[in-house]
């Protein structure tokens, strides 16, 4: 090291007072703290009196104190092994760390450091920090990283596109979902990964609207790049900047696919039991529509009988003769064609088609069908209704399934009472209910639901009869509850039980 002479040292001191004169006026008025460090152990030998606002100290209390000290534990290490890169290189170092504030909490602090060397020396006199507050930054950073990541791992598909409908980023699911692993799909148009049906809605409701509103959602197909199709449920949103100005969208896909394939079975399997099920209640029929179809089978025998005798007894026989036993066959095997009709239609599987329907016309007919098997079990049947009622919403053979069932089981109920021979009566009712719907009430005299059945009785293959298969009314419940409506089961006071189920009057 070279030795100063007196006059170099004079004009190295009063450089050092100028510079320092300068350096306290700069940092008076500044909101960044600026401060100076001895190199070895970075000990402030200068703050300017921003330290109080960010540390909480006075600019005396700081003088002293090693930096080292105020480091948060786990950087100090880390400060170690990097103070050389401050000390030998280039001399400039910006850093972001935590410091310890005088109240003991620590905050995040941006600081340039700058090492002052000895211009004759070069050794190094001090160190030179300027140091602003970095809590807001250090903060929004983690709150974008960690939506990053969200983003980034959420099992939707997470697409950004420009105002031109290019795509600027896709999540990794989108990538994977959309088979562009490798493809880089910069400015790639939003068109490739839509089918046209959905850009077209895109085009004519999504983004408008989003334009408009800030966001839009719907439902629509996506496709891969391999043409596979992906529905989706769609969030769209449009970003804006401080400016008010839209600078690009997101598109936020959840893959609708599973769903959509479960939906399906549901209704696959609620159609195939919906279909066992009638063919049961058909089976729960079947005497008494070999009955029914006994009866006019057996009339066009007697016409036909008839006219057989009475060719016997005279060869020619004018049309007067045979008008009549004709005429009453054909009307018979037209009945027993519509009842053979009525079975196939009640058996056939179809979708289920919502129309506007009359409740007593329906029970009226259903009241027809069970006749035969009520008379068999000396059980009547007497419908009560109001004068004037609404249509109700329904599927026809839906609703017929759940009034057969009900129908069905209060006959066989009432049939179970110890005495067989007592004729007991089936009332059905409609009644206007609460919520723009009406009432059907279905009572029987039979023994009613006993207490630990009842929690049961709509549960599927629950029954208590011998040949039951217990689908009925599990099945009845989900037909009206998927026409909004409810289907429940009281005790009646004087005995029996009521069935009672509401649907939804048409507009
Ligand atoms: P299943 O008639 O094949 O048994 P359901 O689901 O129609 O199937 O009925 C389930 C059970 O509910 C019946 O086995 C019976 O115990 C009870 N149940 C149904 N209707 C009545 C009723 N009107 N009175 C008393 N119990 C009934």
């Amino acid at each position: 090291m070279k030795n100063r002479t007196p006059e170099e040292g004079r004009t190295a001191l009063t450089d050092d007072a100028e510079r320092n004169r300068l350096l306290a006026e700069m940092a008076e008025q500044s909101t960044d703290m600026i401060s100076r460090h001895t190199p070895e152990d970075w000990r402030f030998i200068y703050a300017s009196p921003a330290v109080t606002h960010l540390l909480g100290y006075s600019v005396e209390e700081i003088v002293g104190i090693s930096a080292y000290d105020l480091y948060h534990p786990d950087d100090v290490e880390d400060f170690r092994l990097r103070a050389p890169t401050v000390n030998y290189d280039r001399g400039l170092y910006t850093h972001t760390y935590r410091f310890r504030c005088k109240d003991g909490h620590y905050t995040w602090l941006e600081s340039t450091s700058r090492t002052i060397r000895d211009p004759e020396t070069n050794e190094i006199r001090e160190i030179l920090v300027v140091s602003r507050d970095a809590s807001h930054r250090v903060k929004a950073d983690k709150a974008s990283r960690r939506l990053a990541r969200v983003l980034e791992s959420t099992q939707d598909l997470v697409i950004f596109a420009n105002l031109d409908f290019t795509v600027s980023h896709l999540n990794e699911t989108a990538r994977n979902a959309l088979e562009l692993e490798h493809t880089d799909y910069s400015a790639f148009p939003l068109s490739c990964f839509v089918t046209e049906k959905g850009l077209t809605t895109l085009m004519e409701e999504g983004f408008p609207t989003a334009k408009k509103t800030g966001n839009w959602r719907g439902e629509l197909t996506m496709q891969s790049l391999k043409s596979a199709r992906i529905p989706v449920m769609l969030e769209l949103l449009a970003h804006r900047s401080l400016h008010g100005d839209i600078e690009y969208f997101s598109l936020v896909a959840h893959d609708l696919t599973e769903k959509k394939a479960a939906e399906e079975q549901l209704k696959q399997y609620q159609a195939d039991i919906n279909h066992a099920s009638r063919l049961v209640t058909m089976g729960e029929l079947a005497s008494s529509l070999a009955h029914e179809l006994n009866q006019p089978l057996s009339a066009m025998v007697n016409y036909l009988r008839g006219i057989e005798r009475r060719f016997a007894d005279k060869p020619i026989l004018s049309w007067s003769d045979v008008e009549l036993p004709i005429t009453r066959s054909i009307k018979t095997a037209l009945r027993a064609g519509e009842i053979i009709h009525r079975m196939m239609d009640f058996t056939r599987k179809q979708e289920p088609v919502v129309t506007r329907l009359s409740l007593p016309e329906l029970i009226g007919e259903m009241i027809d069908f069970c006749e035969n098997m009520a008379e068999r079990h000396n059980v009547r049947i007497v419908f009560e209704q109001p004068s004037e009622l609404p249509l109700v919403k329904g599927d026809k053979i839906q609703l017929e399934q759940v009034l057969l069932n009900l129908i069905v089981n209060a006959i066989e109920a009432s049939a179970s009472t110890d005495d067989e021979e007592a004729t007991t009566t089936v009332t059905i009712s409609v009644k206007p209910h609460e919520n723009a719907q009406l009432r059907v009430e279905v009572d029987d005299q039979g023994r009613g639901v006993s207490e630990s059945d009842m929690a049961r009785l709509f549960d599927r293959f629950f029954s208590t009869k011998e040949a039951g298969l217990g689908m009925g009314l599990a099945i009845s419940r989900s037909l009206v509850e998927n026409l909004e409506g409810e289907l429940w089961v009281e005790n009646i006071p004087a005995g029996g039980a009521r069935f009672s189920f509401t649907l939804n009057i048409a507009d």
